[in-house]
């Protein structure tokens, strides 16, 4: 059951503010996780009873809960700006059976200090949608939140169109970001940003507490996360769409999937987001947004890393190269995986970088290239018929024939690196136009279920690998849902 120990409303009053979920007028269950529910100790017959939807939806405040909406700042597009959980209230850190500590937060829950003239609720469609895409994003292996339910509140919200409104349970091992530290770096006491770093640390990097330099090994550890997070996200061509600072948790998670999708042909300069106009936060800029935004977060921690100030700027600067290091060789290998390549040579960034060109010049789709591959399967497009393709395909195959591993374990090994499915935009879209409009959750489920083994290769995969219709008119995603 409920388990909270809520150590972040222990932290100073101008981290927070406590406020309740406001509730809403006929709270209804549209879809629980049960395997999640389970892992948190909590009882899937309980969040299904009327008491349990109540709690989902915030219209009643479980024993032992303290909500709170918390103060972040953040760099948006570049531009400093005062923010704050606007329609979002964490009711408190749920303690699971094995230990783990989890902050239940709801999305949608109405007006806070920090809501800035938005309604502070949220709309169906995106709620599902997060809930989709996280849950995606897990079972690839990749670290996120997760998303426990979401809830129909019975009202209307207004965006372009009204629309059914939600609210989401999003669980994270925190939802201290980047943005957090800027907000008490730039508006706190000095004294409290070693409060913040040091809870930091005891909550995400314990084995750093006792070390000579904490805080810049702090910021090191937080490099190390994100080349991971970030090489993981283009390995499978997951593009966030709204990389701004105070949607960068410090737990390395992948955090707030607003305008975020996946990327169909193989293109760097995609973006889906319809106001990343300038494709600031495209496919092939992840990294560098990535490195820009630990920069801000490094400022932040700067006063505490002791040393002489031009030492301090050193320092941090290093740390900041070796995100390029860390992240090109993260990304290496694990093109590496895609292609079946245990060992190394000095020619496999060249090999993968002439097969990423063929896939940009003839539009290949990034997904089921790597998946045709695994199969050693002739797809029939025109870049298969090349003889750019030809060529490159018999170096890989000599390539692979340098190594100890038989043909058998390369295959394995390209398997458990390549989805074979994704959650494509038109299929989120059709499961998230029936459960709107139709009331109709049958699409979701039938996802849900076959993105929840993504390195499976059966015909029920296969069904789900089809791409989007050819259309005139790009995807487009949204932010302010
Ligand atoms: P996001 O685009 O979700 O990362 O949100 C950026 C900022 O806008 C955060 O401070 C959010 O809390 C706030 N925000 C987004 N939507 C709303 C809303 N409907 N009402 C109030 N604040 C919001
Ligand atoms: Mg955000």
């Amino acid at each position: 059951m409920w388990n909270f120990d809520n150590s972040y409303a222990r932290l100073p009053e101008s981290f927070f503010t406590f406020i309740e979920p406001f509730p809403v007028k006929s709270p209804e269950l549209v879809i629980l996780n049960s395997s999640l529910a389970n892992e948190l100790g909590l009882e899937e017959s309980y969040l299904k009873s009327q008491e349990g939807v109540e709690v989902l939806a915030g219209n009643r405040i479980p024993q032992g809960a303290l909500p709170i909406a918390q103060a972040y700042a953040g760099h948006q597009y570049g531009h400093f700006r005062m923010l704050g959980d606007g329609r979002a209230v964490l009711i408190g850190e749920q303690i699971t059976p094995s230990g783990e500590r989890f902050d239940i937060q709801l999305k949608g829950s109405g007006k806070t200090p920090y809501s800035r003239g938005g309604d502070g609720r949220a709309t169906l469609g995106p709620m599902l949608r997060e809930y989709i895409i996280s849950e995606a994003m897990h079972a690839l292996g990749i670290a996120t939140t997760r998303s426990l339910a979401v809830v129909k509140t019975g009202e209307i919200v207004i965006r372009d169109l009204p629309l059914p409104g939600a609210v989401l349970t999003r669980v994270a091992s925190s939802h201290i970001r980047f943005g957090t530290f800027e907000y008490v770096a730039n508006f706190c006491d000095p004294v409290e940003v070693k409060i913040l770093a040091d809870y930091t640390l005891k909550r995400h990097y314990p084995y750093l507490l006792e070390s000579q330099n904490r805080y810049l090994d702090l910021l090191k550890e937080v490099v190390k996360r994100y080349a991971k997070l970030i090489s993981k996200w283009q390995l499978v061509g997951f593009i966030h769409g709204v990389m701004n600072t105070d949607n960068m948790a410090v737990s390395g998670e992948t955090i707030d999937y607003g305008p975020c999708a996946f990327m169909n042909e193989y293109d760097p300069a995609t973006v889906f987001s319809s106001i990343d106009l300038y494709g600031r936060y495209a496919y092939g800029n992840q990294a560098d947004i990535a490195r820009w935004n630990l920069a801000r977060f490094a400022e932040t921690l700067m006063p505490l890393i002791g040393g002489k100030p031009h030492e301090v700027v050193e320092l941090v600067q290093e740390t900041l190269v070796e995100f390029d290091r860390l992240f090109k060789k993260e990304w290496l290998d694990g093109m590496r995986s895609k292609l079946g390549i245990f060992n190394e040579e000095d020619r496999d960034e060249s090999l993968v970088n002439q097969l990423l060109d063929l896939m940009k010049e003839y539009k290949a789709d990034f997904t089921n290239t790597f998946r045709d591959l695994t199969l050693c399967r002739n797809n029939g497009t025109d870049m298969y018929e090349s003889q750019g393709f030809k060529t490159w395909h018999s170096k890989w195959q000599e390539r692979l024939k340098r190594q100890k591993q038989d043909s058998q374990s390369s295959l394995e090994l390209m398997k458990k690196s390549n989805p074979s499915v994704i959650p494509r935009n038109h299929r989120v879209e059709a499961a998230l136009d029936a459960a709107v409009h139709e009331g109709n959750l049958r699409l979701t489920e039938d996802l849900l279920d076959v993105l929840s083994d993504p390195y499976s290769y059966t015909d029920i995969q296969e069904e789900y690998t089809d791409l989007p219709p050819i259309s005139d008119v790009p995807y487009r995603t949204f932010c302010g849902t």
